[in-house]
């Protein structure tokens, strides 16, 4: 089994971050069939034993998908109302999907604030605890309709490595639309390679940067290796996967499927 097979094998608190573009199809529509897809083998993961959070995005893709406007507007407060709409379409798909497999969900809805407050974060970590222990699923998502700048977290990588760390995962897996890191931008190098292992984030972020581009490929590698060196200094190591491959949660268990482990040195 490779490393990133064995990790998701021993942990047994996970935190799973689910990004837009996983959950969207071609069109920025979410894709119910993906969606099911993912909800069912986290539901194999907690028949495995584990307890898993869910940090999921897609409220403003869910939001244009539902009304079926406003895409263009860049005004803040149509974003937001576009938020606060998607976010009922996503909980519902939630909801109706984890029913299949008898089980409920729970909303959290987070801002920096949240985090920054004991007395809130001591609540995030309570109510998490509660939900988990009663075989509810907690799904968080930043309470974007409420966000200005001064409160924003801004990205889901980085609510899901604060939600690790709050809560003392073993684990942070995010599936995004690449399958892992590479060593120059696969989608500009036909010989890229997937590095499999990181033993050093910092490291590999100053790397990035050298490389002259902000990502290798997608928007938010940058997060991604910001995330890891966040959970890493606590001690969790954190796993990207390609979330738009059928089976890659399963596959990756099972070995037959690869991604990039940022490993803990702690
Ligand atoms: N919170 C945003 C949403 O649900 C997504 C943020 C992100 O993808 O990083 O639409």
């Amino acid at each position: 089994m490779n490393t990133v097979g064995q990790l998701i094998k021993d942990a047994k608190k996970i935190v799973i971050k689910i990004g837009s573009n996983v959950l969207s199809d071609e069109t920025g529509v979410v894709s119910k069939d993906r969606m099911h897809s993912i909800v069912e083998q986290i539901n194999t993961l907690i028949e495995a034993g584990k307890q898993v959070v869910i940090v999921s995005s897609g409220a403003g893709s869910c939001g244009v998908g539902a009304i079926k406007k406003w895409h263009r507007r860049a005004d803040i407060n149509y974003k937001q109302a576009l938020c606060a709409i998607g976010q009922v379409e996503l909980m519902m798909a939630y909801k109706e999907y984890f029913s299949d497999y008898g089980h409920h969900v729970g909303q959290i809805l987070l801002t920096s604030e949240d985090f920054a407050d004991p007395n809130r974060a001591l609540h995030i970590r309570n109510t998490l605890s509660t939900l988990l222990d009663e075989d509810v699923i907690p799904i968080i998502n930043e309470n974007d309709s409420v966000c200005v700048d001064e409160i924003r977290i801004g990205d889901n990588d980085t609510l899901s490595a604060r939600t690790a760390t709050l809560w003392s995962a073993d684990l942070l897996i995010i599936l995004s639309d690449i399958d892992g890191l590479f060593d120059k931008n696969p989608k500009i190098h036909s010989d890229a390679k997937l590095i499999e292992c990181v033993e050093s984030a910092e490291r590999i972020r100053n790397e990035v940067t050298m490389d002259g581009q902000s990502s290798f490929g997608t928007g938010g590698m940058q997060c991604k290796i910001n995330a890891a060196i966040k959970v890493n200094a606590y001690g969790i190591p954190l796993v990207l996967l390609n979330g738009k491959k059928p089976d890659i949660i399963r596959d990756a268990v099972a070995g037959t499927a690869k991604g990039t482990a940022f490993l803990s040195k702690l």
